[in-house]
């Protein structure tokens, strides 16, 4: 049987749902800034075809950038949409302590292929 909570909980944990979203959305913006900052810096515009500029940092740093620009707007994406936080391929629930160390995580461990957990 399903547990039947009071609406005075249910507001209190939406509320405490919001916060963390809020947390969350800020630290998505910071990084999105920090991988686009890093492309400009390669003397490319993050959406642009790839430029062959002297002075840009190694491709594989601007690789990452771009992957982490994408991963991101997505994730602000799903946000958006109410969808942000869970797994997009099983919908379980996304830890909080991993969202909070990467935000645009999208896919939970298990679908992820995570074999092996850091202790
Ligand atoms: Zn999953």
């Amino acid at each position: 049987m399903a547990e039947i909570r009071s609406p005075r909980l249910l507001m209190e944990e939406c509320h405490r749902y919001t916060v963390q979203l809020s947390e969350l959305r800020k630290l998505l913006e910071e990084r999105l800034h920090a991988a686009r900052s890093e492309l400009a810096r390669a003397g490319e515009s993050y959406d642009g075809p790839p430029s062959v500029a002297r002075t840009r940092p190694s491709a594989a740093r601007v690789r990452q950038a771009r992957l982490e620009v994408a991963a991101i707007e997505a994730a602000l994406e799903r946000m958006e949409r109410g969808l942000y936080g869970t797994c997009i391929r099983c919908e379980a629930l996304l830890p909080l302590d991993r969202l909070r160390l990467a935000p645009h995580l999208q896919e939970c461990a298990v679908c992820a292929g995570e074999t092996r957990m850091t202790a």
